[in-house]
């Protein structure tokens, strides 16, 4: 039998419909249009396309929509000047610096200065400590994501065996967070991990988030097991072509995984939804309301 495919794209739609309704009673009740910053440091292709995205989202959604692009050869100071210039601004609630930075840019001394309040992408040490104290209002976004697909589609995860395969900041380790948050039974693996394909067996719930295309296999897979598809990679589809493919050999992992979220469709269409859904969340945080129930 084969898998049911978690359907990202349709989740995300019904969370934007959601975030639309609450910033529309959020600037009809108290006169608060979210705004969301973006900077973006020199012209990757790919960072221009995420960028781009993200604004485009924002500005449907009715969000104050505030875009930096810096040139390639920024300074360290002026990339902290332009950071310490949007967290004075009281109009803008969320700051995205889209990463990675250009070399020599490090992006470690930017979030010590980033306000934790505005830390969309939840990268700075106290918003990483937060989650880790189960105190979180702002969640690294694509996790967010997972979590509320995991919601819908498999429930309570409470007692189940989780894998974690990769261990990024952005990902990984706030995602394995969230799991035993939720009182899963987590193990997070990397590549210094022995035997990938005997502890993926145990899991009941497999995410792989390495960025190697179609690295997980089939018989990794429990039979019945949910499968969530963090990778995304462009391989050659021939003809010149390329096409998107997860890290699970997505096919093969269908007729043995219970559900498995689809390369492209499934994770990322659930990510610029939650980072709108941190900006908005941030917004009600830095007036003193409650968050929103979204
Ligand atoms: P990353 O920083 O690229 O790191 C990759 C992780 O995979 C590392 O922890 C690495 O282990 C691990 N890894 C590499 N080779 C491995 C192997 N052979 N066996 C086991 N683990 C291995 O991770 P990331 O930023 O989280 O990105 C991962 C993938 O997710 C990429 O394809 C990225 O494009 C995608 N992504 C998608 C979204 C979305 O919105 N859908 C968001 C974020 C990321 P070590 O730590 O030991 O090096």
């Amino acid at each position: 039998m084969s898998a049911t495919v978690i359907d990202g794209k349709a989740s995300a739609a019904r969370l934007r419909e959601t975030i639309a309704v609450e910033a529309a009673r959020l600037k009809a009740g108290h006169g608060i249009v979210p705004g969301l910053a973006t900077v973006l440091v020199g012209a990757d292709p790919a960072s221009e396309v995420y960028v781009r995205n993200k604004r485009k989202t924002a500005e449907a959604l009715g969000f104050k929509s505030v875009h930096v692009a810096l040139p390639a050869d920024t300074s360290q100071d002026v990339l902290h000047a332009t950071v310490r210039e949007l967290n004075a601004d009281k109009t803008v609630h969320g700051i995205l610096v889209q990463l990675p930075l250009p070399k020599p840019l490090d992006e470690n001394p930017m979030l010590d200065i980033l306000d934790p309040a505005k830390d969309v992408d939840a990268l700075t040490p106290t918003n990483a400590g937060l989650l880790l104290s189960g105190r979180a209002h702002l969640v690294s976004c694509t996790p967010a994501g997972v979590m509320l697909l995991l919601k819908e589609y498999v429930g309570d995860i409470a007692g189940k065996e989780a894998l974690v395969i990769g261990r990024s900041l952005l990902f990984g380790k706030p995602a394995a967070q969230l799991l035993l948050a939720a009182n899963a039974t987590v193990t997070m693996a990397h590549s210094r991990s022995h035997d990938l394909s005997a502890l993926a067996r145990r899991a009941d719930i497999l995410v792989a988030a390495i960025g190697k295309p179609e690295f997980v296999k089939a018989d990794w897979i429990k039979r019945g097991a949910t499968v969530i598809d963090v990778g995304i990679n462009r391989v050659d589809a021939g003809g010149g072509k390329t096409k998107l493919v997860g890290d699970v050999d997505y096919e093969a992992a269908k007729q043995v995984a219970g559900a498995i979220t689809p390369v492209p469709g499934g994770v990322g269409a659930m990510t610029i939804v939650c980072l709108m859904r941190n900006t908005l969340i941030a917004a009600c945080m830095q007036n003193g309301l409650s968050g929103p129930q979204l």
